[in-house]
């Protein structure tokens, strides 16, 4: 038995046409199911009873649940709970072009940085693809409305549950789906170079994050353990293929972390190791956690970190802030509650 939002229209369309069905049975249920949001078999009236039974002994409907939820004006905070008991978290988010949700791709992460409350619980398994899809789907339905962009950028790498996300973004891209838009669809990863130069032969025009977080190797690495598998150089090599071959932008994610990567100089030595690249940084101010090695960088260290950059031509804008009042640092409601 296997679950149902693990399955894209082309999956299932193969999958059918081997059963020896009509291949109009996958369009047929996937109107049911993302259309009409009936997940009961009986009730899809417009197919055979023959091939409801099929249905019934091949696809199950079940579902991850909702077991908290901290709101705020401009931001909604979901604690999930999984069909095996494990727990994961989502962020709604309100911008003025529309609503994006941050989702989780594994249960804990692996990759250990530092500053990442994320990272203090190791990861414990990948997240299938439903239970990927099934965040989206339930948070939709909790505010009742359709969600415009979805970041993977909650707990876990996503590059490190490599298949799986693939074929998430094939099944939430799909028009007769969740018809979210590729260019409204981002994925974040820490670094992990040879899934980077993979990805740039993802045919759909999903935008690509990196977390860079660090102007030399040396900082990265006292601050990111992935920096000792991969060098910026390497990373820098990869994002320059990546744009040969897709002719996207990369967005550089750089925390800005008080007196560990902040400074006048290091501002430079990012300009240079970005100059004449056409990428795109955006800073973030940190989301301070229990972790009390880490503070956000001020405000007025912000500002003449992002003058610096954009005097030197790199192409840069600060992160809005959202949810400091419920605890919206990635991972920080999951460890809470562990
Ligand atoms: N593993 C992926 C995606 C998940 S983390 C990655 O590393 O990109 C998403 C982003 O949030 C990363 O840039 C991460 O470094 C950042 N992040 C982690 N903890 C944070 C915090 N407390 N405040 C602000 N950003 C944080």
């Amino acid at each position: 038995m296997n679950n149902f939002f693990n399955y894209s229209k082309d999956d299932l369309t193969k999958l059918f046409t081997e059963a020896g069905k009509n291949k109009f049975l996958a369009t047929q249920i996937y109107e049911w199911v993302y259309q009409k949001k009936v997940y009961d078999i009986d009730c899809f009236s417009n197919v055979k009873k023959e091939n409801r039974e099929y249905l019934k002994n091949n696809f199950s409907f079940d579902f991850i649940k909702i077991e908290k939820v901290e709101e705020d004006t401009d931001v909604k905070k979901f604690l999930f709970r999984l069909l095996d008991g494990q727990k994961i978290e989502a962020v709604l988010m309100y911008h003025d072009y529309g609503k994006s949700i941050c989702i989780s791709s594994q249960v804990g992460c692996n990759m250990g940085c530092r500053f990442c409350e994320s990272g203090r619980l190791k990861k414990v398994r990948d997240l299938q693809t439903f239970e990927m899809v099934e965040q989206i789907i339930l948070v939709s339905s909790y505010i009742q409305d359709r969600i415009d962009s979805v970041v993977i950028m909650g707990i876990g790498e996503p590059f490190d549950n490599y298949d799986n996300i693939i074929n998430f973004l094939k099944v939430i891209n799909d028009p007769k789906s969740l018809a979210i838009g590729a260019r409204h669809i981002t994925i974040s990863t820490c670094g992990i170079v040879p899934k980077i130069r993979e990805f740039a032969d993802f045919p759909l025009q999903v935008n690509l994050a990196i977390s860079l977080h660090a102007p030399s190797d040396e900082i990265r690495k006292s601050i990111m353990p992935i920096a000792n598998a991969y060098s910026l150089k390497e990373i820098m090599d990869a994002v320059d293929y990546y744009y040969d071959k897709t002719s996207r932008r990369v967005t550089i994610e750089y925390i800005m972390l008080k007196g560990i990567n902040d400074s006048e100089k290091q501002a430079n030595m990012l300009a240079d190791l970005l100059h004449g690249k056409n990428l795109y940084v955006n800073l973030i101010p940190y989301n301070e956690t229990n972790n009390l090695n880490f503070k956000a960088s001020d405000k007025k260290q912000i500002d003449i970190f992002y003058d610096i950059l954009k005097r030197r031509g790199i192409d840069v804008t600060v992160r809005r802030k959202f949810g400091t009042k419920i605890s919206a640092a990635c991972g920080q409601l999951r460890s809470k509650e562990m």
